[in-house]
């Protein structure tokens, strides 16, 4: 289809271990469509998080490694790209949130003077004091209270809940095309995570980005995601739009899985 932007193809990432190779994803195949959000839902240790270190080019070296397979962003193969060619791509077109924000976010620097080195490296031609407009702009579109104020803070100053809104304004400061969201609202409590999934979504609805959004929990997945694919031991199981999956799941894990939902 036309309008896909990502699409993985066959990705098979192994790992050097003390006791040998381990394979951890076994032949993942899937496609991201421009403006949609797709879920990513499996148990711990099921590759999510190795499916997205794969498509950003983060595995660690040398011990992770992509065998086989494509990662095609707009046609072009990922896997084939040079460190800077990756590296341009990391910071203009594919961006990526984690679990832990603390990843992601410097502890030494205050918020706003992290933002402002993204609009610095991305869009050069703005002014110190424009960028600075922006920066206070992009903290009050995530819902952070006193703009002006937080950005003169430092990331261990902000509660939880706001630290990880900072880290989306980071990842969302390059204005990618591709957001991979791993699990950003598992460390938080369910009001917070209510709120973060609500932000999600109006920012996907309002910027027509594209979202991988990666969570162990279905639940989670019916609240954000237009479709699904389900990973079960480095695979994709079942791979449907969201209604269809909820409605007659095919696959007896994903059957399982449903079960369990309370
Ligand atoms: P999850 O679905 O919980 O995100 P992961 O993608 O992190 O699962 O892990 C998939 C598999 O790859 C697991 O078996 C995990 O132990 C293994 N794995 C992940 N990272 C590494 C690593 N750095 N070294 C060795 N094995 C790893
Ligand atoms: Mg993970």
């Amino acid at each position: 289809m036309s309008d896909v932007i990502l699409r993985v193809q066959d990705l098979v990432t192994s790992f050097q271990t003390e006791s040998g190779k381990l394979t951890a994803l076994d032949g993942v195949s899937f496609e991201v469509r421009k403006g949609r959000t797709l879920g990513v839902v499996g148990e711990s240790g099921s590759g999510k998080s190795v499916t997205s270190l794969s498509i950003m080019g983060l595995l660690p070296k040398p011990a992770g490694r992509i065998e086989r397979g494509v990662v095609e962003f707009h046609g072009k193969d990922l896997t084939k790209l040079s460190l800077a060619e990756m590296y341009r791509v990391r910071g203009n077109q594919v961006s990526m949130i984690f679990q832990e924000p603390m990843t992601a976010l410097n502890p030494v620097k205050k918020v706003g003077r992290q933002l402002q080195e993204v609009f610095d490296l991305h869009f050069p031609s703005l002014n110190p004091k424009e960028a600075q407009e922006r920066v206070v702009a992009l903290l009050d579109k995530v819902g952070i209270p006193s703009p002006e104020q937080r950005a003169k803070e430092y990331p261990h100053q902000l509660s939880g809940g706001m630290r990880q809104r900072a880290m989306i304004a980071m990842a969302l400061a390059c204005e990618p095309e591709i957001l991979i969201a791993d699990e950003p609202t598992t460390a938080l409590d369910v009001t917070i995570q209510a709120q973060i999934l609500d932000l999600m979504k109006d920012l996907q609805e309002s910027q027509g980005m594209s979202v991988i959004f990666i969570t162990h929990d279905l639940g989670v997945i019916a609240e954000v995601c237009d479709d699904v694919i389900v990973m079960y031991g480095g695979q994709v199981l079942e791979s449907a739009p969201v209604d269809r999956l909820f409605e007659k799941p095919h696959h007896p894990y994903t059957q399982g899985l449903l079960a369990s939902i309370p």
